[in-house]
């Protein structure tokens, strides 16, 4: 570390809390270590108290950009000069990148998914979609999918606290883009069903299959599935989530929310740097 700082290190930060268990720092700076870009990457425990600060900290020391996690994804966006399209609609940022002092605010959490799909060989452009999630990270996907050209999507949510911003999202889809979306009841399984019947793919982007929710499934048995859909989650640990394991004893093509994660990472470094992280050498260090 000592031989690779100099003078001319440019930082990037990372403004959340809680946020030292992050994985980000490791990544980008093993990536920028790769790359011999000169950067580094910190993470700093950063609230909603203190936020603007943060932000007026990052500007007057001319930090290239940063990361924001939460509790500050929605509401950096008032700190900041202007906001990418998909941010202004998702209602949130995870990116800031300062172009000539002037601070931009991006979501690279729906890119990363679209970019982790077409990694896979899969292409959602002009078919429909079944995505289950009103959250953060199924708002960011749902808004970049629709911009993107996913031509139908049909939303599912339980009635919990973020079924309004699940009703919200619809609206943004339909008045900013071509995409047919509709939003229904995760609970109403027969619907679900149906929906599952005629899309090209399905993604679970809820809590569901993570802690405290692990070992459970949105959809109750495999006969939801069939061979050639395609079923991605965007939960990462585990890795096989149980929505998975019944998609692949269905003979469904799988992905898990790794390839989002490295992938969202992946759109901010290029944001920062104008260069693509190793992406292979990522997978290897990231699994
Ligand atoms: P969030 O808290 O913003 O949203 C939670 C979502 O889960 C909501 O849609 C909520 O209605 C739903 N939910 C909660 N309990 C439920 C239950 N019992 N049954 C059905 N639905 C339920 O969370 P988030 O940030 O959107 O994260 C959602 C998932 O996506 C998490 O598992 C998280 O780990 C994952 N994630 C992955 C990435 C990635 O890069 N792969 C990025 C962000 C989040």
């Amino acid at each position: 570390m000592a031989e690779r700082i100099t003078g001319h290190t440019e930082l990037i930060g990372l403004m959340a809390y809680p946020i030292r268990h992050s994985s980000s720092p490791a990544m980008h700076n093993e990536a920028f270590a790769q790359l011999g870009l000169d950067y580094a990457y910190l993470a700093f425990e950063v609230t909603n108290e203190t936020l603007e600060d943060a932000v007026k900290g990052l500007r007057a020391l001319q930090l290239k950009g940063s990361n924001v996690s939460m509790p500050n994804k929605t509401v950096v966006g008032q700190y900041l000069d202007e906001l990418s399209p998909a941010a202004k609609l998702c209602g949130a940022v995870n990116t800031i990148v300062n172009e000539n002092g002037k601070l931009i605010g991006h979501i690279t959490d729906g890119i990363g998914y679209m970019a982790s799909l077409k990694d896979n060989g899969i292409d959602v452009i002009g078919k429909k979609m079944t995505i289950a999630g009103a959250g953060g990270a199924a708002t960011a996907i749902e808004i970049q999918a629709a911009l993107d050209g996913v031509k139908e999507m049909s939303i599912f949510n339980i009635k919990d606290k973020f079924w309004e911003n699940a009703e919200k999202t619809i609206e943004k889809i339909r008045s900013n883009t071509d995409c047919v979306v509709n939003l229904y009841d995760l609970d109403d399984k027969e619907k679900l069903k149906e929906e599952i019947a005629d899309s090209y793919l399905f993604a679970q982007a809820t809590g569901v299959g993570m802690k405290p929710l692990e070992g459970q499934s949105i959809i109750p048995d495999t006969s939801f599935l069939r061979p050639d859909l395609i079923v991605t989650d965007t939960v990462y640990a585990p890795r096989q989530t149980k929505l998975l394991e019944q998609a692949k004893e269905a003979g469904c093509k799988c992905m898990n929310g790794l390839g989002m994660m490295l992938f969202q990472g992946d759109a901010a470094f290029h944001l920062w740097t104008g260069k693509h992280m190793p992406i292979e050498h990522m997978k290897e260090v990231l699994d």
